[in-house]
């Protein structure tokens, strides 16, 4: 048995019922719709509303009759195409329509991560050959050059200044760096800035054996050992050797013990230091070096 039905003529677009609007369209319009790109199908809904089919890609669209004398109307399917052809070429796949901005879709990356942009931005990006930035991936990026130099990324910078990040050191305390600055290891820690001042750290005096200018070096360091090996620069073959450390109770303290130390020797024994010009790159320190036997006695009889 055959099922009849009485609901009116009817059209589907994108899934929905529009009604047929009995009226016979324009004479003009089939022409103009020609033109345009479109094939009419029908008036539907009410006298200001008909149905477009796209040549291009079949697409049915209601569009409104003044939009189509007075306007060029627009296949949606066609923009969709264009726009997942430009994610596609940038090694993207669009995936959502943004629900917030119809300027706006969601993409996913090479990388896994989702992206939301601008159409125009992503199709222009494909059509001048660059790429999308994965601001995920940026992110674990900056991580990994913090680690290198015992910080780790923490978020965003609590401060409200661009190009910053919170970044948390080794010793568990947390400050905004400059992304650039840590790039290069260019950061110091606040707290080990303030603990180092008042941790315990020494004067030290190093016998240096440059060839022809035997020097001993005074200083301060929480690791004169590590200074001497790693932080003067010195030539492989110099001779080197730790004449003396005296442990102080403070970076404070031993800092102002070596400046005393040294005003001492400027007063007393000027004609015993040898200045920087001297030994030049030899040893890489602001600093001058006083010559061996004379100084030792010196620090030998302070405190
Ligand atoms: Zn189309
Ligand atoms: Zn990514
Ligand atoms: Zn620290």
């Amino acid at each position: 048995m055959t099922h009849h039905t009485r609901l009116p003529s009817a059209v589907l677009v994108d899934g929905a019922s529009h009604l047929v609007f009995p009226l016979a369209p324009d004479p003009s319009w089939p022409a103009i719709a020609e033109a345009k790109g479109f094939d009419l199908i029908t008036r539907v809904t009410d006298r200001y509303r008909c149905v477009l089919r796209c040549h291009a890609c079949g697409t049915k669209a209601v569009v409104r009759i003044n939009v189509l004398r007075d306007h060029q109307p627009l296949c949606h399917g066609c923009i969709y195409q264009r726009r997942a052809t430009a994610a596609l070429a940038l090694g993207a796949e669009l995936i959502a329509a943004d629900a917030g901005s119809r300027h706006y879709g969601h993409s996913r990356l090479r990388c896994g991560h989702v992206v939301r942009r601008q159409y125009l931005r992503v199709e222009k990006a494909a059509a001048g050959g660059h790429a999308i930035d994965c601001e995920a991936c940026r992110e674990i990026r900056y991580g990994t050059e913090a680690r290198h130099f015992g910080w780790t990324l923490d978020g965003p910078a609590r401060g409200r200044r661009p190009g910053y990040r919170s970044y948390r050191h080794g010793c568990g305390h947390a400050q905004d760096v400059s992304i650039g600055n840590m790039a290069w290891g260019d950061a110091s820690c606040g707290a080990c800035a303030q603990n180092w001042a008042g941790k315990p750290s020494y004067v030290y005096l190093f016998k240096i054996d440059l060839p022809g200018l035997p020097v001993v070096k005074m200083g301060y360091s929480a690791r004169p050992a590590k200074r001497l090996r790693h932080q003067l620069g010195i030539a492989r073959g110099v001779r080197t050797e730790i004449l003396r450390v005296m442990l102080l109770s403070s970076g404070n303290a031993a800092v102002r013990e070596e400046s005393a130390c040294h005003r001492a020797m400027r007063e007393r024994h000027a004609h015993l230091i040898v200045p920087k010009p001297m030994f030049g790159d030899a040893i890489n320190t602001q600093g001058r070096c006083d010559p061996c036997q004379p100084a030792i006695q010196y620090l030998g009889l302070g405190r």
